[in-house]
């Protein structure tokens, strides 16, 4: 199986970013058939809602990593919408031009805040996809600035023509497999948590599987196990084949 993994922190809370991890990482991933994994970046390591500073020095640890491997790692520019409309312009159009792929955003503000007007709109105009954290936060305090799948979905609904990837299937679950339906702007991935049998037939029974995308969210997560809950699942071959390949392959204009 040919396989891209749309969420993986290679470095960590400041480990795995030296060259023979880096190595050692790349060379374990292939040997499951991973061909791509696109770099979030180490996007907790300053805390919940980092600087702008901090927020270049994450984006350069992911820029070496698509040096030393640019066959493999692609990169997402990790922003904070919560910086206001100068700094996000310029640390997004830095990433762009180094080659970035996408935005990926964390736990700095609610998906559904009036702050990610500026940084939507710097997405849209560089046609760039945007990776949300989302998680089961409804009726929690954490929801404050941890989106759940309702908050994210209004984000989608609001700006219908970004694409925005709701992370952590196992994080979400059921009630956000329901609300994703009838956006086409959004995307599912299956990154996170323990595997929770039968939720990804769900997805695939109420999405279908042009939607969803394999994710790991390593080193979080161990990547057997994180396939497996793919290629073990009760779909077709063919939901299979786009979900852990073609699905990411043709969202990140990869061919
Ligand atoms: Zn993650």
């Amino acid at each position: 199986m040919r396989i891209i993994d749309i969420h993986a922190h290679p470095i960590f809370f400041g480990s795995g970013k030296s060259r023979p991890e880096v190595d050692q990482l790349v060379r374990y991933s292939r040997s499951l058939g991973i061909e791509k994994m696109v770099c979030l970046g180490d996007v907790l390591v300053h805390g919940p809602s980092p600087t702008a500073k901090q927020l270049r020095s994450i984006n350069d640890q992911t820029r070496q990593l698509l040096t030393w491997h640019p066959d493999f790692f692609i990169g997402f520019c990790y922003l904070n919408p919560t910086l206001g409309e100068k700094p996000i312009r310029s640390e997004l159009d830095r990433c762009v031009e180094a080659g970035f792929r996408g935005i990926k955003l964390e736990i700095a503000n609610n998906a559904r805040d009036p702050v990610m007007r500026p940084l939507m709109k710097a997405a849209e105009q560089s046609s760039l996809p945007v990776l949300q954290h989302t998680w089961d936060t409804l009726n929690k305090p954490m929801r404050k600035t941890h989106s759940d799948p309702k908050d994210t979905c209004l984000l989608a609904k609001r700006f219908p023509s970004v694409t925005v990837i709701m992370a952590h299937l196992y994080g979400f679950g059921i009630r956000g497999i329901l609300e994703a339906q009838d956006l086409p702007n959004l995307y599912i991935d299956t990154s996170s948590c323990l595997p929770f049998a039968g939720l990804l037939e769900y997805a695939v029974e109420k999405l279908g599987p042009e939607r969803i995308l394999y994710g790991s969210d390593i080193p979080i997560r161990e990547l057997g196990q994180c396939i497996g809950r793919v290629t073990g699942a009760d779909i077709d071959e063919d939901a299979k084949k786009r979900i852990l390949y073609s699905n990411s392959n043709t969202l990140l204009n990869l061919d």
